[in-house]
């Protein structure tokens, strides 16, 4: 799934192209109506001022005073080429070309959206969500206050609620790295171990912007390309494998229905 260097990776491409943009249609393409495409048709002559990110979320803001909000999901990927298949969302721009945007979501959890700008009231995430952790709010203080909590660190991660844009591929190497095991109670974490993972998922985070993230199946630049991340993963994904800093077995668990990957010798509970 995308999480924050996929989608930051994908901001960044349309970034240098879509601002100032006007768009001629935006329309669902093999979607049902519903809240995931709500009000899309409204973006409709409107310019697109800027192509922010909220975590896991582009935030395009609109010159009527809307905001096109895009949520990737688990296998959302946005082109300049159409899509042969799964093909949900299609959007006429003015200007030069590429005058398309498209978006393609086998699995269909993403979203692609118009709201009052600011509004997130139909999108409850976003409107709980921590601070950017590659920002200055991402404080040591701040995050310490959000893990007191009676919840498994692991699931406190994934809720978005102590920093956004961490998913459940950098959770668990941002744990491995600070040597946290994911069901450890969160308000039980020292300030220690607290500074620890702070540190560990700026570290993982920056580390994969710079590979563009992580292509496991779906995800895809802009342009088409894989992210080059999947090579420097040291837990996710290697159950049954050598831990590459003690050497015991990397074990798989279920937290809150996902998959956890962690070292039973370096991340004891
Ligand atoms: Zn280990």
């Amino acid at each position: 799934m995308p999480e924050l260097p996929e989608v930051e990776t994908v901001r960044r491409e349309l970034v240098t192209w879509l601002p100032g943009r006007r768009i001629v249609s935006a329309a669902r393409v093999e979607a049902p109506a519903g809240p995931k495409y709500h009000a899309l048709e409204r973006a409709a002559g409107q310019r697109i001022e800027a192509v922010d990110r909220r975590g896991k979320f582009l935030l395009l803001p609109l010159s009527r005073g809307d905001e096109l909000v895009i949520h990737l999901g688990m296998t959302g990927v946005i082109a300049q080429e159409r899509p042969a298949n799964h093909l949900r969302v299609m959007v006429e721009l003015s200007g030069p070309k590429p005058r398309r945007l498209y978006f393609r979501d086998p699995r269909r959890f993403g979203r692609f959206l118009v709201v009052p700008r600011g509004d997130y009231r139909i999108l409850p995430t976003l409107a709980a969500m921590g601070p950017e952790p590659l920002g200055r709010d991402f404080t040591l203080e701040d995050f310490a206050t959000r893990l007191e909590r009676q919840a498994p660190i692991k699931s406190l991660i994934m809720s978005q609620r102590p920093v956004a844009g961490v998913g459940n591929i950098y959770c668990d190497e941002a744990l491995w790295r600070a040597r946290i095991h994911p069901l450890t109670q969160a308000r039980k974490l020292s300030r220690a171990r607290v500074a620890a993972l702070r540190q560990a998922i700026v570290d993982v985070l920056e580390a994969s912007l710079a590979a563009q993230g992580t292509t496991f199946s779906d995800y895809r630049t802009v342009g088409g390309e894989s992210g080059d991340y999947l090579s420097q993963l040291d837990a996710y994904g290697h159950a049954g494998e050598p831990c590459k800093r003690c050497g015991a077995r990397l074990r798989r668990i279920v937290v809150g229905q996902r998959s956890s990957h962690y070292c039973p010798k370096c991340q004891r509970r």
